[in-house]
This record gives C-alpha cells, structure tokens and sequence, in this order.
C-alpha cells in the first residue's frame, strides 16, 4: 500500500499489513493471529460469511483448519472439530445430540470424574436420565439394549484404572438401539486406537494430552463423519468454544511427533509396569499389557502399538497422606495432575482426576485412596523405575 500523503494515524493502521511479491512456501504454517479476513471483492466476503474463506475466526481459522485437517487423518476420520480444551469437546458432543428430557445417556462409571460431573449437570439440566455403567462388564452390552439410550460415551482406556472396554461390541449395542457411541480415546491416542475404525460415532480427544504432548496448550477434538461433524461445527459457531490460533499451532506441532513420542511412550510404559509388578511394596499394578490383567485378551484386540502410556498402581497399607508423601519424594518424575508429557507425571487419583465424584462413587469405581496414576515419559525407563520405587519406600516409611 502506498502510504504517501496519508496522514499519520492512517499509516500507522494500514502500513506493513501485507506481504507482497513472494512466492515462498513457509514450511511450518504461520500462525493466523487475525481474528478477521477481508477482501478486494464482497462477492469473495459474502461467500466467505458463507463458509467458503476464512473471515472470523469464531466461523473458522487457518490454524485450527490445519489443525483439523492432520488430527482427522490421524483418526481416520472425514472431518474433525477443534475446542477450546477437552472437556469443551465433550460438552459439543453432549449438546449436538439435542437430548429431550426421559431420554438416556449411558457412560463410564469409572471414567475421569471432571466428565462425570459435567454430564451430571447437563443430563440434571435437561431432565434426560444418566447410567454410569462399568463398561468393561460383559453383560454392559446387553445393559445398552435394555436401556436404549440415545448417547453411550466409553473411554478406551479409562482414567485412573486403565480399565479396557471392549469398543466393537459397545458399537454392536449401540446400533442395534440407535444411540451414537462417543470414544474418549485421550489415554491411547489416535496412535494406540482409532475409535472410528471400531464402530465408534465420535472420537474424542483431550489434545492437552499426547496429541500435544509438551504441556503448553489446553484442545479438544471431536473426529468422525462429515454427517456427523456438521452440526458440532454450527453448534460451534454459536457456542463460541473455539480454539485459538496459537494453541492449534502448537498442538499441530506437538502432533507431528505423535507415533514416534508414542512409540517411546508405549515402550516405556511396559518396561515400567513389568518392573513395578516385581515389588513387593505395591497392592496391586494396573496396566493393561500385564498377561494379569483383567482386560489383557480385550486390549490386544482393542489396542495398536501395544498397550498405552499409562500405569497405575496401589502401595500396601497407603492412605493419602503415605501417597502424597511419595509424590513429594519424587526426583524425576513430577507430581503433576495431568499426562501427555515428554515428562513422567504421577498424579494421585482420589485427589486429583477423581476430586470430583463423591466418595460413594469413587468406591463404586474402584479408585482407592493407595492409587497413584503413572503418566509415563521419555526419560531413562529405569531411572522412572527407581524413582517411583525410591518414592514409595520414602512414602510408606513410618
Ligand atoms: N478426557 C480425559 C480422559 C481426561 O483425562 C481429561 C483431562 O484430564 C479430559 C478429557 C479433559 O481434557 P481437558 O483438560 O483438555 O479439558
């Protein structure tokens, strides 16, 4: 733009808002921080207002585009929609089924309990009935078609007790009585399940955790069918719950990582669960690649790449001081209340991902107070062995 005879205040508008005369590709997206688009022609604006551009950034963006674009691939999905964090997506899902009240929504008993309670509130809400069931129980099934519920959500892997469903018969349900299957398929990543692929509606993931996997950015997806995504993407519109431009780009960037991080992740999880299962000062360890565990046969056939990022465990005779006295003495890992990182996390359940669920409902769940959840990260596999073992002799020591 010429600037020459504009007045000041004009030119420190308008100057250096375009790039003109390259022809170079950048090779990482640049990050879209306006929140309008504009153009030379209003035919091109009226189209764009129609979804045909980019305009306004509640409509759709750049970054969350691309965003979306790689996270569908990765899910194998025709099209995905991006929030503002995980339990944004989750609410989208809830809300684009338009639950009249009577309806029913079937999910985990013992899933993350944040979940838990918002879909408490929002079925409490609307008058609609709420069925947390234990998923992983063989008759759950045949509990679906006896309820006929219009929404089932499953975690593949639950949160805290890496409890393992088994999706394809869930989806076999939830067909037969018309309801849509929502997966949080947040533990495995779209690298350890596609959902999808398994007969799930939705897949759902907190991107605050593997996809992103460095801890910097707080998103949401929901991938399936194009049919399937169109009303969360106008229901998006309206709600406003949209991810910003920086967080999808670093989310994006975390992503393109994602199979060689889980890889890494996965084969670290199995050398820490294998190891921790030798200790004579655990209950009891929770990791679904354990020939002992409950759901072993089912993860084999549910899971790819092998068996999660995350383990589980109980110490003998810990309550929650003994536990919060382990995840003080840790020196590698970090105490933290979340997973996903290029970092070990441990995190104590009752307290933290299960803080909100009453009591009775964490007892219904099998979350104990002796329960500390293992995010499993990138360091030397044995040094998080000996550091959570070194943790837990120091925790439980009189
Ligand atoms: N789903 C699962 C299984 C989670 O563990 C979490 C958070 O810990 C969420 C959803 C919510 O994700 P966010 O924190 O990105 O809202």
């Amino acid at each position: 733009m010429s600037t020459k005879r504009l007045g000041q205040k004009t030119v420190a508008v308008h100057a250096g808002s375009r790039l003109v005369g390259s022809k170079s590709q950048p090779l990482v997206p640049p990050i879209h921080m306006s929140t309008v688009g504009w153009f030379d022609s209003s035919e091109e604006l009226d189209g764009a207002l129609d979804g045909k551009d980019y305009v306004y950034s509640r409509i759709s963006a750049q970054n969350t585009a691309l965003l979306e674009e790689a996270v569908a691939a990765l899910e194998g999905a025709e099209d995905c929609v991006s929030y503002a964090s995980g339990m944004a997506a989750l609410r989208a899902v809830f809300d684009a089924q338009y639950l009249k009240a009577g309806e029913r929504v079937v999910m985990p008993a013992d899933g993350y309990g944040v979940t838990r309670l918002l879909f408490k509130t929002l079925c409490a809400r609307a008058g609609v009935e709420l069925h947390p069931l234990l998923l992983t129980d063989p008759r759950a099934p045949e509990r679906i078609a006896e309820l006929r519920p219009r929404l089932v959500l499953a975690e593949s892997i639950t949160n805290p007790l890496l409890s393992v469903p088994d999706i394809r018969a869930l989806a076999k349900a939830c067909r037969q009585v018309g309801a849509a299957l929502a997966v949080d398929a947040t533990f495995p990543s779209p690298y350890g399940q596609r959902a999808l692929s398994l007969g799930a509606d939705y897949a759902v993931q907190s991107a605050t955790k593997w996809l992103n996997g460095h801890s910097d950015a707080l998103a949401g997806t929901v991938s399936g069918s194009r049919e399937r995504m169109a009303p969360l993407r106008s229901l998006r519109l309206l709600a406003g719950d949209v991810l910003g431009p920086f967080e999808a780009w670093l989310t994006q960037r975390g992503l393109r990582t994602l199979p060689v991080r889980m890889k890494a992740h996965f084969e670290h999880a199995a050398h820490v669960a294998r190891r921790l299962a030798e200790s004579p000062l655990l209950e009891r360890v929770h990791y679904p690649g354990l020939p002992s565990h409950p759901h072993h046969a089912v993860a084999r056939e549910v899971l790819e790449g092998g068996f999660g990022p995350m383990v589980a465990f109980e110490i003998k005779g810990a309550g929650r001081p003994e536990c919060f006295r382990v995840l003080e003495a840790l020196k590698v890992a970090r105490p933290g209340p979340s997973l996903g990182d290029v970092c070990t996390l441990v995190m104590h359940a009752a307290s933290a991902s299960a803080r909100r669920m009453t009591p009775e409902e964490r007892e219904a769940a099998g979350i104990r107070e002796s329960l500390l959840r293992v995010s499993v990260g990138l360091e030397e596999p044995e040094d998080i062995v000996e550091d959570l073992l070194g943790a837990v002799a120091q925790g439980v020591k009189r």
